[in-house]
């Protein structure tokens, strides 16, 4: 019998936020597949898991990996995919697995839900939850990212963008051209210790923003509709 693949979350920044299961999971398995052995071993001895087999599952090595853990499945191991922080597959590595093992079909799948920054900041945010689209990392090339935002503009769902802290200001000034006043949400370093949450209109929002001193940590992006 074919092993299972277990997507495991894991934390988005506090490390108490990772469910039994997971916990059990990351445990029991024969192998983990991981975006970073160092930062997994890390969580791993935080709650004194030891000796597990790890190998590295990122964007570059994907394509090549896929086959070795198919292989792996098929000798009934069970396998469990994690990325450095939240759900596998959502701006992570693990889309090209799971598709192969969907299309694939006699390989047992299951899911261990947990922390993903994108649910918490659009929660956290205060902005319209019923109907909403998630976008993710915008392109870096200035003319193909704002061709994409005018593409969402009348869109009628609150959009949700991954961001770095070196293009937020830059992105939010993008925001306030294409979508006007619309009301904004930056959500930076949720579970963490300078976790914060910047409410307004994007001029509101990047008036904020210009009295950090310092702009580093994780950030999400949140248009309202
Ligand atoms: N797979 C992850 C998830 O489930 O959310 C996302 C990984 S993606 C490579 C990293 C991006 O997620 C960051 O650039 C940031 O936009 C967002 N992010 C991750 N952790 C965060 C946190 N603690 N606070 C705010 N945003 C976070």
């Amino acid at each position: 019998m074919n092993g299972t693949l277990l997507i495991v979350a894991t934390p988005i920044g506090n490390l108490e936020d990772i469910t039994l299961r997971a916990l059990r999971v990351l445990k029991e398995v024969d192998l983990i597949a991981c975006e970073d052995t160092r930062k997994t071993r890390k969580l791993l001895s935080h709650y004194g898991i030891r000796q597990k087999r790890l190998v590295s599952f990122f964007e570059a090595n994907e394509r090549r990996r896929v086959p070795e853990i198919v292989d792996c499945l098929s000798q009934g191991k069970d396998v469990a995919l994690v990325s450095n922080a939240g759900t596998p597959g959502i701006s992570d590595p693990g889309y090209r697995l799971i598709e192969e093992l969907a299309h694939l079909g006699d390989f047992p799948l299951s899911i261990v839900p947990g922390p993903c920054a994108l649910v918490s900041s659009l929660v956290i945010s205060g902005l319209p939850t019923d109907s909403f689209f998630f976008k993710g990392f915008l392109p870096r090339r200035p003319g193909r990212k704002k061709k994409e935002l005018h593409s969402l503009k009348d869109y009628k769902a609150t959009i949700i963008f991954y961001e770095s802290p070196y293009r937020l200001k830059i992105t939010l000034s993008d925001i306030r051209e294409i979508f006007g006043e619309r009301r904004v949400a930056v959500v930076k370093e949720l579970t963490k210790k300078f976790e914060r949450v910047y409410r307004g209109s994007a001029s509101e929002v990047l008036e904020a923003i210009d009295n950090e001193k310092v702009l580093k940590g994780e950030y999400v992006i949140i248009v309202g509709k």
